[in-house]
């Protein structure tokens, strides 16, 4: 398969390298694909440089744009059946999830055409005769789009779309072990009329090709969703030729159960909060903190029901959840079940593979539980990634949200409560880019997504969505100039 897209055309890596991608949840052969080099990387920063400062693309209409990103919607919406395949393939993740994401990847589509063409800048009164002042917007130039694995296009689209939208031509690197539906996306943007350049997908290892798209001259934005660790490093290269950098990182996400919290769907979120796509989500919410009049008797509940929770793979109807995105990802997991054991927090279920022979070859992780955790263990302040919850008691509201704060992240959380006043008053306590009452996980295009702290800077999607990708620019327009016999003396007036 070619799949490095570089200046409109479809290409094999410089150096030959192929990658095979596997399904990670029984190890069958889904794809082979070129595995791109630091020269890939280069020659599709070029193409999009070009494109940049000679193409049509940076100065075509906000209208034409949202017209653009209206075709992909239909396109996604046409190839819908095609493109959650695709998704399950790679992820592992059942079938039914990836449907519910390409609906969401069309909501995003049509968010950011909305965007594209509602604003295209203001008119600022100057209090001056004969001065027109006016703000206007432009695309930032060179992006490059750097994705994770556990929602590949749905994150591709939060960062492609307002690129789009805002008239800039980029690269996209999705991660190495899903690269599938970033292909269709290409095809697709091609089809929908975006001019050769504009889009240009780089496959391949991010150690390879990451430096590059981080440090190379011509890239003015980088735009990374992933981990803490691999985030600083981007950030750091990104550092010496000052490029704006848009960071979404990890979170280890509190979920605060109080007494009079509807126990029925405090437990039945709590399990959906952390099981969902096996915690494979930046929003998980891995960490729950019960108030102690109720602790027991809920986790003696939340055990018995995670015990029933049936594993699968993508196309197995009675699956719940699926399986880790690699054996890699699965030997992490199971070093932080053990670093957690080895600290005395107390295994109540899970920390082990399935048994069941039937999933050997994919990398499954049985839906794990800990309790009796402190806030010093690094099972409680560390991101899993993985099916694994901590619990943790507390006293009040005060301690409720003490307990929440202490966290480097800030990216979500939330707070089930009976008690409206109480949900406002911890909400606003919360240092979190996202706080549910009494809900968890659903999110909106037209709400601003994103982390306090060290779950990163910069804001995705909602009415601020394109911010990050345009430069403002203020245009002061002197219809009128006429001598201001400032230095009279200088002009020998
Ligand atoms: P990751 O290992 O940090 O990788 C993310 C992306 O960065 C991948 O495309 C990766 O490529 C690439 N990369 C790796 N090394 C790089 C380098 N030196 N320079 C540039 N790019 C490099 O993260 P992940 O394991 O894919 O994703 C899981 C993490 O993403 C979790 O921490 C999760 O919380 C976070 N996440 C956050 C959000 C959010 O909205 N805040 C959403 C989703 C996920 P390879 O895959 O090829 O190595």
């Amino acid at each position: 398969m070619s799949a490095l897209f570089i200046d409109g055309g479809w290409r094999q890596a410089v150096g030959g390298a192929v990658r095979e991608i596997h399904c990670p949840a029984d190890g069958s052969l889904v794809a082979t694909v070129p595995e791109a080099g630091p020269e890939d990387a280069e020659l599709a920063i070029e193409a999009a440089r070009r494109a940049f400062d000679t193409g049509r693309w940076p100065t075509t209409s906000s209208l034409e744009r949202s017209a653009l990103l209206h075709r992909l919607a239909d396109l996604l919406e046409r190839d819908k059946e095609e493109v959650a395949r695709l998704e399950s393939l790679d992820t592992g993740k059942r079938i039914v999830e990836s449907r519910y994401d390409v609906d969401d990847i069309v909501g995003v589509f049509r968010h950011f055409a909305g965007l594209a063409g509602a604003e295209s800048g203001r008119v600022v009164d100057t209090g001056r005769p004969g001065v027109v002042s006016r703000v206007v917007h432009e695309p930032v130039g060179v992006c490059s789009l750097i994705t994770p694995w556990n929602y590949p296009l749905l994150q591709t689209a939060w960062k492609v779309a307002p690129a789009i939208a805002a008239g800039n031509t980029f690269v996209l690197k999705p991660s190495e072990l899903t690269p599938s539906t970033a292909v269709w996306l290409m095809r697709a943007l091609a089809e929908a009329g975006l001019p050769p350049g504009v889009a240009n997908l780089v496959l391949g290892a991010g150690a390879e090709v990451g430096p590059t798209l981080t440090t190379h001259p011509s890239v003015d934005l980088v735009s990374f969703t992933g981990g803490l660790v691999t985030g600083r490093g981007v950030m750091a290269a990104a550092a010496p030729t000052v490029k704006k950098v848009a960071l979404e990182l990890g979170g280890k996400n509190p979920n605060i159960v109080f007494a009079d919290a509807d126990r029925e769907t405090a437990l039945d979120f709590a399990l959906t909060a952390v099981f969902l796509h096996s915690g494979q989500v930046c929003s998980a919410g891995a960490r729950l903190l019960v108030e102690s009049s109720i602790h027991d008797e809920f986790v003696d509940e939340l055990v018995r029901r995670a015990e029933l929770i049936r594993i699968g793979g993508p196309f197995d109807d009675k699956a719940e959840t699926g399986p880790l995105i690699s054996a890699g990802h699965r030997d992490k997991v199971e070093a932080y079940v053990a670093a957690g054991i080895a600290e005395g927090a107390e295994l109540r279920t899970g920390g082990a593979r399935p048994d069941d022979p039937a999933l050997a070859d994919g990398f499954y992780y049985l839906p794990t539980i800990f309790t009796g955790c402190t806030a010093e263990m690094s099972v409680v302040r560390d991101e899993s990634f993985g099916p694994v919850l901590t619990v943790e008691p507390f006293d009040g509201e005060d301690d409720a949200v003490a307990k929440a704060n202490d966290s480097i992240y800030g990216l979500a959380g939330a707070v089930w409560t009976s008690q409206a006043g109480r949900a406002e008053r911890v909400a606003a306590r919360l240092r979190m880019g996202t706080v549910w009452i009494n809900d968890y996980h659903p999110y909106v295009p037209q709400a601003e997504w994103g982390g306090y702290k060290q779950s990163g800077f910069g804001r995705e999607l909602g009415l601020d969505g394109l911010a990050e990708y345009r430069e403002t620019k203020h245009i002061w327009h002197n219809i009128d100039p006429t001598p201001q016999r400032w230095f009279d003396g200088a002009e020998g007036v």
